[in-house]
């Protein structure tokens, strides 16, 4: 058997014992709660600011695609009324 944490060999004492101190239990689940932290944090939706749909979290905008192509169409017609005339 070797502990999950630091892959040292021990004879496990306990009956589903995965560490082999019980510094190594406490720091791995120390770990694990900060996985969750961060992945909670990755996973935290986030809102489209035009219309309030959800977003991909790989959206690096405030907006979704359509809210987007949306000020596009509008900044197009914005330069169209600034026009050349
Ligand atoms: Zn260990
Ligand atoms: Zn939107």
């Amino acid at each position: 058997m070797k502990c999950l944490y630091c892959g040292e060999p021990f004879t496990p004492k306990r009956k589903n014992q995965k560490y082999d101190t019980t510094e190594c239990s406490k720091r791995a689940s120390n770990d694990k709660t900060k996985a969750r932290y961060h992945s909670n944090k990755e996973v935290k939706e986030k809102i489209c600011a035009g219309c309030g749909s959800k977003l991909s979290k790989y959206n690096d905008t405030d907006l979704c695609a359509l809210c987007i192509a949306k000020n596009r169409n509008g900044s197009k017609i914005d330069f169209g009324n600034i026009a050349w005339e």
